[in-house]
C-alpha cells in the first residue's frame, strides 16, 4: 500500500526511477548497522537512491547545539524520506535533542512502533505478542511550555488539540486497516483529565464508528499499561498521546526480548523518518557485534511506506528466515537455540543469501497484500459559539490562611464580578476549605459574573465582558495582589470548557 501522507515531489526526488532518500549513518554502532542495512536494501533491488546527511555528534561538537546543519535540512526538504541510524547526544548542558527537533520541525505527528516476539528464537515471556504502538508525537506535555510562576510552583502545559487527536487516531485505524490488524485500543486518563484526555477519548469514539470492521476499546492508561506488560498478546494496535506512548512503547520493546530488534517510523504529512528504537550503543561500537535488525526493520517500514511493498516483504521474509535458521547476533544468541553467533556484517550476509526465501515457522510477511492507502483528510475546523463566563486569576501570595486571602479578595470592588472560589493545587480551599489541605504560594481564584447563581446541580454562568475582566485585574493590582497569570473561562455552545476545582 502506498501512503499519500508523503507528498512526493517526484520530479525533485526521483533519479532514474529510484526514490532519493536522505540517509544519516549516525554515531556509535550507527555506521555499522547502516552499512549492513544498505547492503541488504541494495541486494534486494529496492528502488532507492541514497543521499547522505550528517547529523548528531560531529555536528554537535562543531558547536551546533541542534545537531543538524543547514545542508542536512535542505536534503531532507528535497527528499522527504529519512533513514536514520541512532546518534549520540553529547553529555552536558546546552545540547538539544535532535529527535525532538526533527519530529517537531518536520511535523512528524505519528510515532509507529511495531514489536513482535520472535519466540522460540529470541527469549521472551510472551511468545505470541505482536503489538503496534501508535504514539502522538508533537503535543501533550512535550509541547515544552513550562513556567516557574511562584517560589513554590512550576507548571508544564499539557496541550491536546482536536486536529492532533483526529490525525493520530485516524492514522491508527488506517494503519490497522492497511496492515490487516483487528483491534485498536485507546489509552487515556480521562477519569482525571476530563477535558484534555476526555477530548482524545471522545475523538477516538467518534472515529472508531467509521471503522466497524476493526474492534475498538478504551482503557485507562495505568491499568492499560499494567495489562499490556502482563498480557501483551491481548493487544493489537494501541493509540495514545505523547507521554503515555513514550512509556508504553518502551515497555513493549523491553518485554519482547531485545532492544536491538524493533524499528520505528515517524510519520508526517510531507516527511517521514525511519529508525531503530535503540540508541547508538557506544559500549559495543566498532566491534561488529551490534544487531542491525532494528534498522533493517525500520527500512522495511520505509519501503512499505513508499509503496515498495514487494521488496519490503522480500527483505522481511529473508530476515525471518535468518532468525529461524539460527544465525543470531550476540544480543540474542542462546546456546542450544542459536546455530551460530554472527557479527553485524555476517548477519547481513545471511539475510542477503536468503532474499527470495520464505520463513517456515514465522508467518510470511504480506505487506504487499495491504488493503489500501493510508489517507488522512485535512482537518476542518468547526466553529462553536464561545462565551466568556469567568476568569481564573492566579495569585502569588505568601500567606497560609485561605480565609485571609479569600476575605481580602471579597473586598475588591470590581464591576459586577464576584469571587466564586479559591483552589490551591486544584483543591478548593475557600470558601469552606479543610484546614488539613496543604497550601503553596500559588492561589487560583475563580471570578464569575456578580449575577451568577449556583444551585446544586444547576450552575448558571452569565456572560462576562472582557472589560469586567480588565477592571478586575486592575483593581486586584491596585489592592496589592501579585497576579501571575489568568485563564479565561469559556463555554462553547453552552458547554463548560473548564474543569471544576476538586470540591467545588
Ligand atoms: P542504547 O540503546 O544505545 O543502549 C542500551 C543497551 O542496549 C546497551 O547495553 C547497548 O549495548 C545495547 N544495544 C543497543 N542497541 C543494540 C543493538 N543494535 N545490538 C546489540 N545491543 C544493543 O541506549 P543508551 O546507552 O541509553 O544511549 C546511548 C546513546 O544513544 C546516548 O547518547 C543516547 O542519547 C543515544 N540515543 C539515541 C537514540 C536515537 O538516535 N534515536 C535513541 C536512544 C538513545
Amino acid at each position: 500500500m502506498k501512503s499519500d501522507l508523503v507528498e512526493h515531489k517526484t520530479e525533485d526526488n526521483m533519479v532514474d526511477g529510484k526514490l532519493k532518500i536522505a540517509v544519516a549513518k549516525g554515531d556509535g554502532i550507527g555506521p555499522e548497522i547502516m552499512d549492513a542495512t544498505l547492503r541488504i536494501l541494495q541486494a534486494s533491488g529496492a528502488e532507492i537512491d541514497v543521499e547522505y546527511i550528517e547529523l548528531g555528534e560531529s555536528v554537535y561538537l562543531q558547536g551546533n547545539s541542534s545537531g543538524i546543519d543547514r545542508s542536512a535540512w535542505d536534503i531532507i526538504d528535497a527528499n522527504k524520506i529519512i533513514l536514520k541510524a541512532p546518534i549520540t547526544t553529547p553529555q552536558g548542558k546546552g545540547y538539544k535533542s535532535l529527535n525532538v527537533t526533527l519530529r517537531k520541525s518536520l511535523g512528524l505527528f505519528a510515532n509507529v512502533r511495531p514489536v513482535a516476539s520472535m519466540h522460540p528464537y529470541v527469549q521472551t515471556n510472551f511468545p505470541n505478542m505482536d503489538v503496534v504502538i501508535v504514539r502522538e508525537n508533537e503535543e501533550d506535555l512535550y509541547a515544552g511550555i513550562e513556567h516557574q510562576q511562584t517560589n513554590d510552583v512550576i507548571q508544564c502545559l499539557k496541550l491536546i488539540t482536536r486536529p492532533g487527536c483526529e490525525r493520530i487516531i485516524r492514522y491508527a485505524f488506517e494503519y490497522a486497516k492497511a496492515y490487516g490488524r483487528k483491534k485498536v485500543t485507546c489509552m487515556v486518563k480521562d477519569n482525571i483529565m476530563k477535558l484534555t484526555d476526555g477530548l482524545f477519548h471522545n475523538v477516538f469514539k467518534e472515529i472508531a464508528v467509521e471503522y466497524p470492521e476493526i474492534k475498538s476499546e478504551s482503557q485507562i492508561i495505568d491499568i492499560g499499561a499494567a495489562r499490556l506488560a502482563a498480557n501483551p498478546e491481548n493487544y493489537d494496535v494501541v493509540v495514545t498521546s505523547n507521554l503515555y506512548g513514550d512509556i508504553v512503547s518502551d515497555i513493549v520493546a523491553e518485554i519482547a526480548g531485545s532492544v536491538g530488534m524493533a524499528g520505528s517510523a515517524n510519520i508526517g504529512k510531507n516527511v517521514a523518518m525511519f529508525e531503530a528504537i535503540h540508541g547508538s550503543a557506544p559500549d559495543i561500537a566498532g566491534r561488529n557485534i551490534a544487531n542491525p535488525s532494528g534498522l533493517i526493520n525500520a527500512s522495511i517500514m520505509m519501503l512499505a511506506h513508499i509503496g515498495q511493498t514487494k521488496i519490503a516483504d522480500k527483505i522481511k521474509n529473508a530476515w525471518l528466515s535468518t532468525i529461524e535458521d539460527g544465525y543470531h547476533t550476540a544480543d540474542i544468541y542462546e546456546e542450544n537455540v542459536s546455530k551460530e553467533k554472527v557479527g553485524t556484517r555476517e548477519f547481513a550476509d545471511r539475510i542477503i543469501e536468503r532474499l527470495g526465501q520464505l520463513p517456515d515457522h514465522f508467518n510470511q510477511s504480506q505487506l504487499n497484500q495491504g488493503l489500501g492507502m493510508i489517507q488522512i483528510p485535512e482537518y476542518t475546523r468547526e466553529n462553536h459559539a464561545k462565551e466568556l463566563v469567568g476568569v481564573d486569576v492566579f495569585i502569588d501570595w505568601q500567606g497560609s490562611d485561605p480565609n485571609e486571602i479569600g476575605n481580602n479578595l471579597n473586598k475588591v470592588n470590581a464591576h459586577n464580578v464576584k469571587l466564586k472560589m479559591i483552589t490551591n493545587r486544584g483543591v478548593k480551599v475557600f470558601p469552606d476549605g479543610l484546614k488539613e489541605t496543604y497550601c503553596t504560594d500559588h492561589w487560583r481564584c475563580r471570578f464569575v459574573s456578580g449575577d451568577a447563581i449556583f444551585e446544586a446541580g444547576k450552575p448558571d454562568y452569565p456572560t462576562l465582558s472582557y472589560e469586567q475582566v480588565l477592571d478586575l485585574l486592575s483593581k486586584l493590582h491596585g489592592a496589592g495582589f501579585d497576579v501571575i497569570k489568568t485563564e479565561n473561562l469559556y463555554e462553547f455552545d453552552g458547554k463548560r470548557g473548564f474543569s471544576l476545582g476538586q470540591g467545588e
